[in-house]
């Protein structure tokens, strides 16, 4: 097998010689013309109950195939180690069409290991898709299962504040139940959850695997039984990412790679200083002894990964007015991109969060871009000072 920056470049694009074409087409089609009524019928059935397109058949209708949607997914799927992936609308809608998929087979059970992304521990904890959660420790997944449990879930490292789970752990303890993993802060080039047990691999491709902040997406790697029950749900619900999206996501993969090494590199820098500023009380971001315990960066992850937390001193209004005095940084959600943005997950990302469960108010999140590290530590040091 090639390796992972190879494919970066090169997956998703097996089809493109044939058609005469060196970047893939953007097919904008929403219909497509029936060559007749027996062969569009049996196109049909086969797309709308979550099968792959009939070879030498039509696409009938966008919101079941796009083929510019299909190398996206398939060049993500390649990525994961996955045999397949499906791609949604955003992340939260790749989050939804699993739940529901589970609670399709009669499994509305969820077993979910915090911390979460706000918007995912918010559909959980609300039960606003009729699933019910359980909140787990790590070391407790195996006794929270129940025979009408679907899937665990979690996320590493976490959000916000970096917390690293075992994989292989979770997964054993998870047992025949689905483990969903979300991966959106690692990204495929630091982490293959599929190679330590996970059957489903998302990420809110809104961050890194776009990267510049101008595409909101969602995507699953999974197994070709999963990919099929995810594309029946989202046949029905209409979760389809746009065509102009998934190109732009596919572009972007190629430089994934470079961007989320040289990303990290200046995150561990940065945590690195951080930890000595007398201004905070505590960095999170794997990179730190102290946040990797059982030593999972350079077994489980290649990398520590380009987001940090810090907790300043002086609790919420010191944060309020560090996350408003940078510069150089941007003062907003979402994380990912090529340039840095600090926000306060307690007030924003994490504001649906129940109030024991939630970020403390000091702390602050940053997503570290392609910048030069030394003008953002500058701009940090400023925003400390004057904080
Ligand atoms: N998962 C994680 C870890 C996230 O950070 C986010 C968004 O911030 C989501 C899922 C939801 O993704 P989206 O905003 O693309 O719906």
């Amino acid at each position: 097998m090639t390796h992972l920056d190879t494919r970066a470049v090169h997956a998703g694009r097996q089809d493109l010689a044939d058609l005469g074409v060196h970047v893939p087409p953007i097919d904008f089609s929403t219909t497509n013309p029936l060559p007749d009524i027996e062969i569009g019928g049996a196109c049909y059935e086969a797309l709308a109950t979550g099968g792959l397109p009939v070879p030498g058949g039509t696409y009938v209708y966008q919101r079941l195939w796009n083929p510019t949607t299909g190398r996206f997914e398939q060049a993500l799927a390649e990525l994961e180690h996955c045999e397949q992936a499906v791609a949604f609308a955003s992340g939260m809608a790749a989050i939804t069409a699993c739940l529901l998929a589970a609670a399709a087979e009669g499994k509305r059970h969820v077993v979910a290991v915090r911390p979460l992304y706000g918007g995912t521990d918010h559909v959980l904890s609300t039960g606003l898709l009729g699933t019910d959660v359980t909140w787990a420790d790590p070391a407790d997944v195996a006794c929270a299962l129940r025979p009408d449990t679907g899937l665990v879930i979690v996320e590493t490292p976490g959000n916000p504040t970096l917390e690293l789970l075992d994989l292989a752990d979770i997964a054993r303890q998870s047992g025949s139940v689905p483990l969903l993993v979300d991966n959106t802060f690692a990204t495929p080039i630091l982490q293959q959850p599929a190679d330590f047990g996970a059957k489903l691999v998302v990420h809110s491709a809104t961050k890194y695997l776009g990267g510049h902040g101008d595409v909101l997406a969602g995507i699953v790697a999974t197994n070709a039984e999963w990919a099929e029950k995810l594309r029946r749900v989202r046949a029905v619900t209409g979760g389809i990412l746009h065509p102009l999206a998934a190109y732009l996501l596919h572009r972007g993969l190629q430089t994934l790679p470079l961007r989320v090494r040289h990303q990290s590199e200046s995150a561990r820098q940065l945590a690195e200083w951080l930890a000595a500023r007398p201004e905070i009380d505590r960095v999170y971001h794997p990179s730190l002894p102290q946040c990797d315990p059982t030593r999972l960066v350079g077994r489980q992850m290649s990398g520590p990964g380009a987001v940090l937390a810090i907790s300043v001193r002086g609790g919420y209004e010191v944060a309020a007015r560090v996350a408003g005095a940078c510069e150089l940084i941007t003062h907003a959600v979402s994380l990912g991109g090529v340039d840095t943005l600090i926000q306060h997950p307690a007030s924003l990302t994490h504001r649906p969060v129940a109030a024991d469960a939630k970020p403390h108010a000091s702390v602050l999140r940053l997503s570290i871009g392609l910048e030069d590290a030394e003008d953002l530590r500058a701009d940090l040091e400023r925003a400390l000072k004057r904080a």
